[in-house]
């Protein structure tokens, strides 16, 4: 079993929010709103979405209030991908599902509704009849591939804290 040590919590480290008054998640953790929870420990929460997109649809989350993954410290996310794959291994279980996608949006254009950092978990079923509106847009030249490449590789920073 993975132990789950607490967060160092940094009082002037920007990214250690405790919580955002603004933020439906901050409230979940805060019990100001209800949730359906189904693991807490000291630094995540995971719980049910209430808009599934397939049945037993669950949200990881930090507790304390970041946006978003880019913006998130690895102390947060190593503590939270453990969540994910535990919460992942007890849906295959659980449910006997056939797979399980784990989604993750950055920022309104990407799809983020819930400025809060979130993992959605969701079982998958062979059966469950949801298709993703994945559509590929190969590129002109392999020139462009590389050239956009180039750009990430040059702009590769380290995150941790
Ligand atoms: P995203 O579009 O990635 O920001 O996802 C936000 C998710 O939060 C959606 O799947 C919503 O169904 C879910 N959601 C919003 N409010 C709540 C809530 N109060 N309890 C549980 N899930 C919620
Ligand atoms: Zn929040």
């Amino acid at each position: 079993m993975t132990t789950v040590e607490p967060l160092n919590r940094e009082p002037n480290n920007r990214f250690l929010n405790a919580m955002n008054s603004d933020c439906i998640f901050c409230k979940i953790v805060a019990g100001q709103l209800p949730s359906c929870k189904v693991l807490e420990n000291a630094d995540t929460l995971a719980f049910m979405d209430i808009g599934p997109i397939v049945p037993g649809h669950t949200l990881v989350i930090p507790k304390i209030h970041v946006e978003t993954l880019p913006a998130a410290p690895a102390a947060i996310l190593q503590k939270l991908i453990i969540v994910v794959q535990n919460i992942a291994r007890a849906q295959l279980s659980a449910f006997k599902a056939d797979g399980v996608n784990v989604i993750q949006a950055n920022g309104q254009a990407a799809g983020q509704v819930v400025p809060h950092l979130h993992f959605h978990v969701i079982p998958r079923f062979a059966t469950d009849g949801h298709h993703w509106n994945w559509k590929p847009h190969p590129y002109a030249k392999s020139e462009e591939m590389s050239a956009l490449a180039e750009k990430i590789k040059a702009a590769l920073t380290d995150y941790r804290v």
